[in-house]
């Protein structure tokens, strides 16, 4: 990787809020400790960005690291962009999308060279059959129900989970307007070693329990669209804040109904979150 390239990628990270310079140094120094720093070209891992808005400093943190720690252990880089929610989907963010990671220097090896590109080879969209097969062995080997709950009525529930009397009304995974869920249990807890050696561990059942898979909208749920994915790219290592634990324990739980055993052998790192000195996110 040109040096120049790295110093670019710094050189945006020390242009970041004063307070969080010590986080960017803290997570590089901690990925540069570990084996995976000195791991052999087959790394494989992704940058996601969504269109649903313009990049924050946070999006902008999380993308630089990544490609940092990718490139200095030679691995290879996709650029994948969740398009799933076309309700908040805008050509001008995508557009912002590519502006953003130029401006900000980083190149990868996979993905769309531009929108009109994305929209016709890498689009969500163009992956339905896919999510669908996965849907489809989820239905046929896990324990699925459907669901009418509102976000508002779990909301209201004493622990704000979903209420487990809902499965037992036996709602028809065929009806219209139900979404479809996952059934957990409290043996799921999912433990790992983050790259950098910290141990993680989630219980699904107390963090996501009976998370869903299928929305009521027929689309599938964030965690099977970005586990089909990682398994379509070929991802091997995943870079993401630390408020996608409970989403990385979900998707290595469904790639274990799967059987996609590898997924789960996948790297990961989860980044503290940056918010600049005012406690927020910033528009780039
Ligand atoms: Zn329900």
């Amino acid at each position: 990787m040109p040096a120049r390239r790295i110093e670019t990628g710094w050189v945006v990270l020390t242009s970041l809020p004063n307070a969080t310079r010590p986080l960017v140094n803290f997570q590089f120094n901690e990925f540069c400790r570990s084996d995976c720093a000195q791991m052999t070209p087959g790394l494989c891992t992704r940058i996601t960005p969504t269109p649903s808005g313009y990049l924050h400093w946070g999006n902008a943190f999380s993308f630089v690291l990544t490609w940092l720690i990718t490139r200095k252990s030679l691995g290879h880089v996709v650029l994948r962009i969740d398009d799933l929610d076309t309700a908040r989907k805008r050509p001008e963010y995508i557009e912002d999308i590519f502006q953003s990671l130029d401006w900000l220097g980083l190149d990868y090896d996979e993905g769309p060279s531009g929108p009109d590109d994305f929209e016709r080879k890498y689009s969500q969209r163009l992956r339905t059959e896919l999510y669908a097969m996965v849907l489809d062995e989820l239905r046929h080997r896990s324990r699925l129900f459907a669901c009418q709950c509102s976000r508002s009525s779990i909301q209201r529930t004493p622990n704000r989970l979903h209420p487990e009397e809902c499965q037992k009304r036996g709602l028809s995974l065929h009806g219209e307007g139900v979404a479809w869920r996952i059934t957990t249990s409290p043996r799921n807890v999912i433990e790992w070693r983050d790259v950098g050696g910290q141990q993680r561990s989630v219980d699904l059942h107390r963090d996501m329990r009976d998370f869903i898979v299928r929305r009521k909208d027929t689309v599938p749920a964030y965690q099977v669209a970005s586990l089909v994915d990682d398994l379509h790219f070929g991802i091997n290592f995943i870079v993401r804040g630390e408020d996608l634990l409970a989403s990385t324990a979900a998707q290595v739980f469904l790639a274990e109904q799967i059987d996609e055993y590898d997924f789960c052998q996948s790297k990961f790192l989860h980044h503290r979150l940056l918010t600049d000195d005012a406690g927020s996110q910033r528009a780039l």
